[in-house]
């Protein structure tokens, strides 16, 4: 029979267990709260055109892998209140399986993110770039999509209120391209390359004030295409 002495042991025993079995199971349920990884002037300062590719490279990896950052939205909210100091900002198209900050998975304060049917310049947009540099952003990127209706549109020669207006400065790509079947899968994905060509062109001609930083080397332009089939972005080279 069990003495006294010998069960004051065990029951000692499973108590000092116990927290190794429990802790490890109460850490998964309730994590710590994470520090909100957010933008600041410091982290915007030490980026370059390179670093800013290779971030957006590497949040589009995570989200054609679905494994997306886990983000604590609300603390981002919070710690964002005061400013913003992003360090890239996106040109991309209005299409709604085109949201910038998903593809490339990043969070609130990250990219400053301008949409448009077509990706499409005019000073609106160049302003805003202007405003996004001026502020410290390292790298503006045209984002272009396949499948985009908006070049389909331009291609197709759609006439339909101000639309026409928009879809006139998508017309040159289409020249440039050399073919004219928006129903050609091919041919509406070479129409989306030269726009997006064609829009870092514009942002350069039409801003003498990019045009400058973008000569220093001290901001980047660089165009890519995403897939709306994979969700990878793949960046343009530079010819
Ligand atoms: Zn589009």
């Amino acid at each position: 029979m069990p003495t006294f002495a010998w069960m004051k042991r065990v029951i000692v025993a499973v108590v000092l267990c116990l927290p190794g079995v429990i802790l490890p199971v109460a850490a998964r349920e309730s994590p710590a709260p994470a520090t909100p990884e957010v933008q600041t002037r410091e982290s915007q300062a030490a980026m370059t055109p390179t670093k800013a590719v290779e971030r957006l490279k590497a949040g589009n990896a995570r989200f054609v892998a679905n494994a997306p950052k886990k983000r604590d939205w609300s603390a981002k909210v919070v710690a964002t209140a005061s400013g913003q100091f992003p360090f890239a900002a996106v040109l991309g198209c209005m299409d709604s399986r085109a949201p910038v900050e998903i593809v490339f998975d990043q969070g609130i304060g990250d990219i400053f993110g301008i949409r448009v049917a077509g990706n499409v310049v005019n000073d609106d947009e160049v302003g805003s770039l202007e405003y996004a540099v001026k502020v410290g952003t390292k790298l503006i990127v045209v984002l272009g999509h396949t499948g985009c209706g908006a070049v389909k549109g331009a291609i197709d020669n759609v006439q339909l209120g101000n639309l026409t207006g928009l879809l006139a400065k998508i017309h040159p790509a289409v020249e440039a391209a050399g073919c004219n079947d928006a129903k050609d899968e091919a041919c509406v994905t070479k129409v989306v390359e030269k726009n997006v060509r064609q829009s870092m062109k514009e942002i350069r001609d039409r801003s003498p004030y990019l045009a400058k930083y973008l000569d220093e080397g001290k901001v980047g332009l660089v165009g890519a295409l995403y897939d709306v089939a994979t969700g990878k972005v793949t960046f343009l080279t530079t010819t």
